[in-house]
């Protein structure tokens, strides 16, 4: 099988899961945009999954994410987003190539993403602000991520009031080894009580290959796909 037909039934594949999990949640599955997540995957899967009529690609590190961006920049419509963690002295670069970043867990680095933006905008680099998801953590292991559910308001109204910083949402992952249902109907909550003080926050990026189907219950608007699509990575991701 070639490439593209591997990655051709695999997307066939996760349109059925997402469908059919909508549908036993009551949703419309139109509400749930697939991710494609292709850290660790070349530049020429990308460009395959592009011909399949995929706009949206999600990354991890900067480094690998901006010299794809680069190798594809022929390619038109593109939407680049930051899934990773991110640190504050990357900010820069992140503000010239994506188009959203759903790991934004403080106010430095916020801070950074809309002065990186600003500057990305004066440059001609880009004319859009930077749709910004913040990424709450579900454990309180702070090596992995994430802003405490108590600071969330604040760092909300903190994003709201920059002047390039769009606040799109939340992100966050389950913990290692935990049931994902209850860390996703927890997740949901939080996001019901954000969209209280700010309801343009409507994305929820929850679920990844794993769990997909408990994200999708719990309101999910954007499920991050590596593994199911692309294959196992060549690396084990951080
Ligand atoms: C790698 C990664 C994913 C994709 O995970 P899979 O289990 O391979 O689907 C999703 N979200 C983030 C933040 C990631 O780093």
């Amino acid at each position: 099988m070639t490439r593209t037909a591997e990655l051709s039934r695999a997307l066939t594949g996760l349109s059925e899961r997402i469908e059919s999990a909508s549908r036993a949640a009551g949703r419309d599955p139109a509400e749930i945009r697939l991710l494609p997540v292709t850290k660790f995957f070349p530049a020429s899967d990308i460009a395959l999954l592009y011909e399949l009529g995929r706009r949206e690609f999600g990354e991890s590190r900067e480094q690998e994410a901006a010299g794809k961006v680069a190798d594809l920049g022929q390619l038109s419509e593109v939407r680049w987003h930051m899934i990773g963690r991110l640190q504050r002295n990357k900010a820069k670069s992140v503000a010239r190539w994506a188009y959203a970043v759903h790991s934004v867990d403080s106010e430095r680095l916020a801070a950074a993403l809309d002065a990186g933006t600003a500057a990305a905008r004066e440059a001609g680099l880009r004319d859009t602000p930077l749709r910004v998801l913040l990424q709450v953590s579900l454990d309180s292991d702070p090596s992995r991520g994430g802003v405490a559910p108590h600071d969330l308001p604040r760092l909300a109204d903190q994003v709201a009031e920059t002047e390039h910083l769009e606040l799109a949402g939340l992100m966050a992952i389950p913990p290692l080894g935990a049931d994902p249902e209850p860390e996703f109907a927890r997740l949901a909550k939080l996001h019901e009580r954000l969209r209280i003080d700010h309801p343009e926050a409507t994305e929820l990026s929850a679920g990844m290959s794993g769990d997909l189907e408990a994200a999708i219950r719990h309101g999910s608007t954007c499920v991050r796909v590596g593994t199911a699509l692309m294959g196992t990575r060549p690396i084990t991701s951080g």
